[in-house]
């Protein structure tokens, strides 16, 4: 047992005697696999399937792994639809107590593998506990080490270590994997001397909820940014109230939600939903200055996706990004959602949702995350940068080398000098130990202009080689065409089905509907270029800056 009076991994699961799950088998193939792959081997979900559905207070028992670090855990959180393989409903029928749901329950091929992936990624995690846990140095045991409030260098090591775990899972190409909100979550923790300025029942609700949802691992999403529906007129002058989301109502139980939030990624996949402002709230926006948590399911919570990209995806060969690395950009609508006082962090006070995210360590401690996930997704960059180069037997050219090396990998270098900078030279205070600002803010800065010229570089090394490609991976079966795709779209260095594979790669990276919305998520994720400058303008030692000219200066 662990200290949660759960089991580890090494223990053996105690024996249970729970009902078995009954359900319809369902043989399904998700849109984007059609037409069939060629190769056997590559064929995705020819295992008979059956979909069940936690109920509220069905238990989870032990299941023989650290719980919530798992897959199946992560899956089966109460509310949320499970679509397992048929070989493992047995050992579920040892694990939990689960209700069947006949097979009329919408499936969403738009949403299932990337939740999958999330999935396999909990699983992973519990495989690979040294790197995602990490003795609580308050309580001893251990917990998961993205909720580890740092306070040295080498906490902020640990914590860069399971966030490099959590990008590597997506190659970087996901950027609100768990690991991003339990970040803020973690700093809120860390510094609740800013939540008790508005009453100390609000610091204990921030730290009760961030011990439940590190106890749990609980994935947070969130949403702080509203829609932009009048750039020169606060949220309270509004042609209509609550177009933002705002406190409609008090009542003893809590406090009504209403309006809509712009965009919260990765929400679909995720089970509570951080919702607050980061950016400026007038004097008179009271009743907009919130800053709380609800869950997912909670009623009234609408989920308005952006049209997902698995759905336009016709195979896995053909756009194998889209198909399985969709986070889904998703705006968020408070059909008056009563949140209990007990979620409440920060409740009609404007000062305190300002100073939140930048008086506290939070807005760093995330970034850091953000960062450490970027330069994961610059190792992919590189690397299909250079196999691009290599397929075309470009690599000999010192032309293309020069490019190589200057306009990619100097950068890929230089981010992760900066993400280690920040980690090595924290600003502790207080407790905590801040990732540098100076290197954070540095690293967000350039990023949103690199990310444009890395993408430009790569294009320039193609050429019309993406253009040049068969429509899709049904060229290579049609009688038809055949002959011609294999002779006509190889290279050299490799036969055309390699050589087309990794060329829609490479487009999906940065040429679909998928790779416009990876740029411009690199550009906005956090905020406008200018914003990010002047985070930068306000970190930077100008001071020291500063002294060097006046000695110069005092020396004639
Ligand atoms: C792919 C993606 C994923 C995202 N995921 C999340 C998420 O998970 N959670 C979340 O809360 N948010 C998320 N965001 C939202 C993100 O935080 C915002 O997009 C970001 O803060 C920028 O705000 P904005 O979109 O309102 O753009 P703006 O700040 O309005 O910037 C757009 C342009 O307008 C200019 N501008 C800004 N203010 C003015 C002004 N007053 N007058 C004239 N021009 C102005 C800017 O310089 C810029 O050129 C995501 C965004 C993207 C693109």
């Amino acid at each position: 047992m662990n200290e949660f009076g759960t089991n580890t991994q090494d223990e053996e699961a105690p024996a249970l005697n729970l009902p078995p799950i009954t359900g319809e088998y369902v043989r399904e193939t998700p849109a984007y696999a059609k037409p069939a792959p060629i190769d056997p081997d590559q064929i995705r979900y020819q295992e008979p399937r059956v979909r069940i559905i936690l109920e509220e207070n069905d238990a989870i028992p032990p299941n023989g792994q650290f719980f919530g670090i798992n897959g199946i855990g992560y899956l089966l959180r109460p509310g949320r639809e499970a679509d397992v393989q048929v070989g493992i409903v047995d050992i579920l029928n040892h694990a939990v107590m689960a209700t069947p749901v006949v097979d009329d329950v919408t499936k969403h091929p738009a949403f299932a593998e990337s939740t999958r992936r999330i999935a396999e990624r909990y699983d992973a995690a519990g495989e690979a506990l040294d790197v995602t846990t990490c003795v609580d140095p308050v309580r001893g045991g251990r917990i998961g080490a993205m909720w580890l409030i740092p306070r040295s260098a080498e906490d902020l090591g640990r914590r860069r270590a399971v966030h490099r775990f959590w990008a590597e899972g997506s190659y970087g190409l996901m950027g609100r994997t768990p690991d991003h909100v339990a970040s803020v979550l973690t700093a809120f923790a860390g510094w609740r001397q800013l939540f008790d300025r508005g009453g100390r029942h609000f610091g204990d609700n921030v730290v009760r909820f961030y011990e439940k949802a590190r106890d749990e691992d609980l994935y947070l999403a969130y949403a702080i940014v509203p829609p932009q529906i009048d750039r020169s007129t606060p949220a309270h002058k509004h042609p209509e109230p609550f177009l933002h989301p705002g406190v409609v109502k008090e009542t003893d139980a809590g406090i009504v939600i209403r309006g809509a939030h712009s965009i919260a990624t990765s929400v679909t996949m995720a089970d509570w939903l951080y919702v607050s402002y980061i950016t400026p709230l007038a004097p008179g926006d009271v009743d907009y200055a919130i800053s709380l948590v609800v869950p997912v399911n909670a009623d009234g919570l609408r989920l308005l996706p952006r049209r997902p990209y698995a759905t336009l995806a016709t195979s896995v060969y053909d756009y194998p990004l889209s198909a399985r690395f969709d986070e889904v950009d998703t705006t968020v609508v408070f059909d008056d959602v009563l949140v209990p006082w007990e979620h409440v962090f920060v409740y009609r006070n404007v000062e305190l949702v300002t100073a939140q995210f930048h008086e506290s360590p939070a807005h760093v401690t995330a970034n850091f995350q953000s960062l450490v996930r970027f330069g994961v997704k610059l190792e992919l960059l590189a690397g299909l940068a250079m196999k691009l180069v290599e397929v075309g037997r470009g690599e000999g050219d010192a032309n293309t080398q020069a490019t190589l090396g200057g306009e990619i990998a100097t950068y890929c270098a230089m981010f992760d000098a900066l993400v280690k900078a920040a980690e090595r030279f924290p600003l502790v205070g207080e407790g905590y130990a801040r990732p540098h600002p100076q290197y954070i803010y540095a690293g967000m800065s350039l990023q949103r202009r690199l990310i444009v010229d890395l993408y430009r570089t790569v294009r320039e090394l193609a050429g019309g080689a993406f253009q040049h490609l068969p429509s899709s991976e049904a060229s290579f079966l049609s009688p038809e065409t055949r002959a011609h795709t294999e002779r006509y779209y190889q290279s050299t260095a490799a036969g055309a089905r390699d050589r087309v594979k990794l060329l829609k790669l490479i487009w999906d990276f940065i040429g679909t509907e998928y790779g416009g919305r990876q740029l411009q998520y690199e550009m906005f994720y956090s905020a406008a270029q200018p914003v990010v400058n002047r985070r930068m303008f306000r970190s930077y030692d100008w001071a020291s800056a500063k002294a060097l000219v006046d000695r110069l200066l005092s020396e004639y």
